[in-house]
């Protein structure tokens, strides 16, 4: 009696509530560029969790890390630009030095789309899909897309369920803007983006409904957004103070070359500016690339860099650490019950075995865990505690 109490006490403590993913038929992942967790949250989703971007918390970089499953160290893509003989040039798709999951899913014999409300986006990642389409481009089945922001969410919506009807893709990858933009136009906290996130939210609780629970559809974002009053010119300040270092504005960081001497300490000596990272440190960030900056400053809360004239236009921004949090939500055929906590390159491995795929690829991240909520921990420790105390009783009477 005594060893078999022993050694159920022994088991409840050793086993960690976990359970796994499925696999499934058909996978939808939706990136809300911009969505910040303080200002969109969707609810009845089977998988909660939180996601880590990586940093910089800018669009391209998470656009890639999400489709690759690498951080920028290995893909290369830094931010949304780079500087190249003293001119800002932007990332073209030969750039990405990693494998995309639509590469992988092609190599799988199977099809993928991305659709996106920004053309940008479309040519720079949305080109490795076997279809791509975005307001400039698109099958002629779709309406024309409108100009107006609402409008054209309801357009990306629709274009979902059409695509999905006409093309039967295995993987679908929706990129959504109007959250970035409203936070950049009117502040992650304004009305107008409490407003357009309502809007988000009913259309992902439409497209949930219209789906069945065949599809598995993950919701996530890029990055976060942060309320920025404050500018910090720092290529103003520097050619003021007669140096020559040049700086990329990379919204809440900046990444500065040609740092000769003098320069770390003029700069974090400035108004606003909170970090300095030195190249000892990209490892950490997951940044060391070939084409990595000398060094990569981070702003203080409320400021950004930026050129002071250009200020008026961005009441939100994100880039620094301070907008690493994402949402996460999942449901549909394969997805557990749970909790998870997640980096946002764990999203391509947990595709590729949701869809059964052969990758080759050894990814930076890997197969999220899932445990349950924090709310049924407790709920199994009360259970729990009631059996110990029934096994105790049983034990002193007998
Ligand atoms: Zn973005």
């Amino acid at each position: 009696m005594k060893k078999s109490l022993v050694l159920l006490i022994s088991l409840f403590l050793i086993t960690p509530v976990q359970y796994e993913f499925g696999h499934s038929s058909q996978v939808i992942l939706i990136i809300l560029d911009g969505a910040d967790p303080s200002v969109f949250a969707l609810e009845g989703f089977t998988l909660e969790g939180e996601c880590t971007s990586v940093f910089p918390t800018m669009t391209d970089p998470g656009h890639v890390s999400l489709l690759t499953g690498v951080y920028p160290s290995r893909h290369g893509i830094l931010a949304n630009e780079y500087l190249e003989e003293e001119k800002v040039r932007i990332y073209s798709s030969e750039k990405i030095e990693a494998k995309t999951l639509f590469e992988i899913i092609k190599e799988n014999g199977k099809k993928g789309v991305f659709i996106s409300g920004k053309g940008e986006l479309a040519a720079f990642i949305g080109v490795k899909a076997n279809l791509s389409v975005s307001p400039g481009s698109y099958p002629v089945y779709l309406s024309a897309p409108s100009g107006d922001p609402y409008e054209l969410t309801r357009w990306i919506f629709e274009a979902i369920t059409e695509v999905n009807e006409k093309e039967h893709p295995d993987f679908m990858c929706v990129s959504v803007p109007i959250l970035d933009d409203f936070g950049h136009q009117y502040g992650p906290k304004s009305k107008e983006t409490k407003r357009a996130a309502e809007l988000v939210e009913a259309l992902i609780y439409s497209l949930k409904n219209f789906l069945g629970d065949e599809t598995t559809l993950i919701v996530t974002a890029d990055h976060g957004m942060s309320p920025t009053s404050k500018a910090i010119p720092l290529h103003v300040l520097l050619r003021n103070a007669d140096y020559d270092a040049e700086v990329l504005y990379v919204g809440r960081c900046a990444f500065l070359y040609h740092v000769e001497s003098g320069v770390k300490e003029f700069v974090s000596d400035q108004k606003g500016v909170e970090e300095i990272i030195e190249m000892t440190e990209y490892s950490v960030c997951h940044v060391d690339h070939r084409t990595a900056p000398d060094l990569i400053v981070t702003a203080e809360d409320g400021y950004l860099f930026i050129p002071e004239p250009l200020l008026k236009n961005y009441r939100g921004m994100h880039g620094s650490f301070d907008e690493q949090d994402v949402p996460l939500y999942m449901t549909g055929e394969g997805i557990p019950r749970m909790y998870t906590e997640v980096n946002q390159v764990d999203i391509t491995p947990l595709i590729v075995h949701l869809l059964n795929l052969e990758s080759g690829v050894t990814f930076d991240g890997s197969l999220p865990q899932v445990k349950e909520k924090e709310a049924s921990s407790y709920f199994v420790l009360v259970l729990l505690g009631i059996a110990l105390y029934v096994l105790f009783r049983k034990f002193l009477s007998s």
